[in-house]
């Protein structure tokens, strides 16, 4: 499986092939969502459909098109018709809106970034993209500190996180519904990351799996993250 490799489509169709045949999109349900949400209206069109991270400001990144289909295949089976979705460090909004697609018309994804110009970057992506998701209260877009989550839309059935968090954000588990599941990447910037699985049993249990090494930007104060940029 070429994860790493720097596959360049022409397209968001044939990115969006390329990650099935690489079997990384595995379920019909990803792959319809990612074929719906183009990726070149979250990013430079000219660099849309490689498979790899760009630049959006603010010393941050869209993550690589294999990444989004990753996590959406992690959370795959939390995100029903008519669930709610967190996806904490929003950033272009792209996973967000793949999200809202399959939470289906009854369904609710919340992004929350905690940089305001980010926040309306997603929402005019969105809006060029899927305005029917902002229309229909099917996405809500938020500034805030993602570590402590939204209480206001708790409990999500899925929550994903986009940037690397050092400790684990008990905030999250705590607004996760029984049954739902944490994605998120855990690890200091610019040292070995792990993406983590956190699932809440029905009965309110934790359980925790580390899957793949991954490289995120950080999860961080506001401050600290403009003076990166
Ligand atoms: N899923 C996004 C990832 C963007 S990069 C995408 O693919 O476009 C990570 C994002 O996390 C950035 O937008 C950054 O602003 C945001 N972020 C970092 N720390 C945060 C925090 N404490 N609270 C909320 N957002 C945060």
């Amino acid at each position: 499986m070429a994860m790493y490799g720097r596959y360049h489509g022409r397209s968001n169709e044939e990115l969006v092939q390329h990650l099935k045949r690489s079997r990384v999109i595995k379920s019909d349900r990803v792959f319809e969502a990612m074929n719906s949400v183009d990726r070149g209206k979250y990013t430079q069109p000219s660099h849309a459909y490689i498979d790899a991270p760009q630049g959006i400001g603010y010393g941050v990144t869209i993550s690589a098109p294999h990444m989004h289909a990753y996590a959406l295949e992690l959370l795959e089976e939390k995100l029903h018709n008519g669930a709610r979705a967190l996806d904490v460090g929003s950033g272009s909004g792209y996973l967000t809106a793949c999200m809202a697609i399959m939470l289906g018309t009854h369904g609710l994804a919340v992004g929350i970034d905690h940089i305001p110009e980010l926040r309306t970057m997603a929402e005019e992506n969105i809006r060029h993209d899927h305005p029917e998701l902002l229309r229909n209260g099917r996405v809500e877009l938020v500034v805030g500190d993602g570590r402590l989550g939204y209480p206001d839309r708790a409990p999500y059935n899925a929550i994903h996180v986009g940037a690397a968090a050092k400790e684990l954000p008990q905030a999250l588990i705590d607004q996760l519904a029984p049954g739902g599941r944490l994605v998120l990447p855990m690890g200091a910037e610019n040292s070995d990351q792990t993406l983590v699985q956190i699932d809440k049993t029905m009965d309110g249990k934790i359980k925790q799996r580390p899957l793949i090494g991954v490289m995120f930007v950080p999860l961080t104060d506001r401050e600290r993250q403009y003076r990166r940029s």
